[in-house]
């Protein structure tokens, strides 16, 4: 095994087990459910935004399996901060790099924990999997509470 997939191996059991930012936020703003009924993957994921129209807090709860939660887990744990604009750049930056339809320069905003993601295109009955939180967070962004 790569030291890549290794890192990818690792990550991915380590969210799983301890997903971040695992709760429903009472004062969300924004909120959306998203399933992928090929694998059984369901989960929820919430938005603060702040004031200043960037993400205060952000959450997600579900089941699924651990491609999907540990995508879901990393996901909250790189939006604070971020704008509405911002964070709708991310999501198309990480789905098009599990499909694998990004090339070396198409994911400059993403974190190196993201990118060990890219594995997933090999197999593609995952990407649905990887991607999952993330559509589901951008229809949240389009669903106010
Ligand atoms: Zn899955």
């Amino acid at each position: 095994m790569s030291d890549k997939n290794e890192l990818y191996q690792q990550l991915i059991l380590d969210h799983n087990k301890n997903p971040r930012n695992f709760r429903r936020l009472k004062d969300a703003t924004h909120t959306c459910c998203g399933t992928n009924p090929l694998c059984g993957d369901e989960l929820v994921v919430d938005i603060k935004l702040g004031a200043d129209k960037r993400v205060e807090e952000i959450s997600f709860e579900g089941t699924g399996c651990a491609i999907s939660k540990a995508s879901a887990s990393i996901m909250t744990d790189s939006f604070t901060g971020k704008t509405e604009e911002e964070a709708r750049a991310l999501v198309s930056e990480f789905v098009n790099l599990v499909k694998g339809e990004s090339g070396p320069d198409g994911t400059p905003h993403l974190a190196p924990k993201l990118k060990v993601f890219k594995g997933v295109r090999e197999f593609p009955s995952r990407v649905k999997c990887a991607s999952l939180a993330w559509h589901t967070l951008e229809s949240a962004l389009d669903n106010m509470n």
